[in-house]
């Protein structure tokens, strides 16, 4: 099956450069296998994310040179297909509503946290009687959670090798719809990626802890999983991880100092796929490309 992978970005703001060295990586990554690319817009929380950026995130982009194959629609418009999936889950007794609320969880002693910061859930709506569930309806919606196993989920991640975690100590039933009707990220993205075919998925570390619940959605859903490759996180000089709010590595202000091939270039050296600091354009890169050559510390990168 030829190789299919994706950019998934969520258009709450401008790029920065950590997130144009993951595009670069996933570009390379399926172009060196001779394989296609989807862009995919991630703007599930309409009140972070709008179309204007969605517009300037698809001209940077194209600007650096990374261009993709398809477009699949923008999560916004997919809440019906969403809804089937969840009512598959539903159907086969794997979801159940839940009315705590978000201080209910955090008033709750000692409760502990997963690796992602959130308090793991500790299953107060998970055996309500369909009498009780009947009562809590007539107030007001309620969420929606997966129930996981006490059991481990192990991946071979392409990039960091062997991840485990056991969902029930590590994560607990997660939601996978809000009580305001929005689906949650893991729902959505699983759904998405099988939609599309994709058999590679390239993105940061900080989604690795992530990757175990969409594989137990995918074992639930019975269908085949991507093989996933994270990558590193930038760093600014100081140890101090990029964010949006790092206004001063967006390409909003990066376009206007440098040439793509001048980023990119200082983005591949600090891939370790270029030995100097020079620039070069995404094509060029391709024959360099191999994942034994990427650094698995996180990079710190002055630009
Ligand atoms: N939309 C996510 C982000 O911009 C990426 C999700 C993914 O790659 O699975 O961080």
């Amino acid at each position: 099956m030829a190789e299919c992978g994706r950019f998934a970005p969520t258009p709450s703001g401008r790029m920065h450069l950590g997130n144009v060295f993951s595009a670069l990586l996933a570009w390379l990554s399926v172009r060196a296998a001779g394989g296609e690319l989807v862009l995919r817009i991630e703007d599930l929380d309409t009140l972070r994310c709008s179309a204007e950026n969605a517009g300037i995130l698809k001209d940077d982009l194209r600007w650096l040179g990374l261009a993709w194959d398809r477009e699949q629609p923008d999560q916004s418009a997919r809440s019906e297909y969403y809804a089937s999936i969840l009512d598959l889950l539903r159907g086969e007794g794997f979801v159940y509503p839940c009315w705590c609320t978000r201080g209910d969880l955090k008033n709750a002693a000692n409760a502990p946290h997963a690796s992602d910061g959130h308090p793991i859930y500790p299953g107060t709506c998970r055996g309500l009687t369909p009498e009780e569930r009947a009562a809590k309806a007539k107030e007001r919606a309620p969420l929606w959670r997966l129930r996981v196993p006490d059991g481990d989920v192990t991946f071979i991640d392409g990039h960091y090798g062997a991840y485990t975690e056991n969902l029930a100590h590590e994560c607990g039933d997660f939601i996978l719809r809000r009580a305001d009707g929005v689906f949650a990220y893991q729902l959505a993205v699983v759904a998405d990626d099988i939609d599309a075919g994709i058999t590679q998925v390239v993105r940061g570390r900080d989604l690795l802890p992530s990757t175990p619940r969409q594989l137990y959605l995918y074992r639930l859903l019975g269908a085949a999983p991507p093989k996933y490759y994270h990558v590193p996180l930038l760093t600014a000089p100081d140890g101090r991880r990029l964010s949006k709010r790092d206004r001063d590595l967006d390409l909003g202000v990066l376009r206007g100092k440098y040439t793509a091939p001048e980023l990119l270039g200082a983005l591949a050296h600090a891939a370790g796929l270029l030995e100097k600091r020079e620039p070069v354009s995404a094509e060029e890169l391709l024959p360099l490309f191999d994942w034994a050559k990427i650094p698995r510390n996180d990079i710190a990168i002055e630009i």
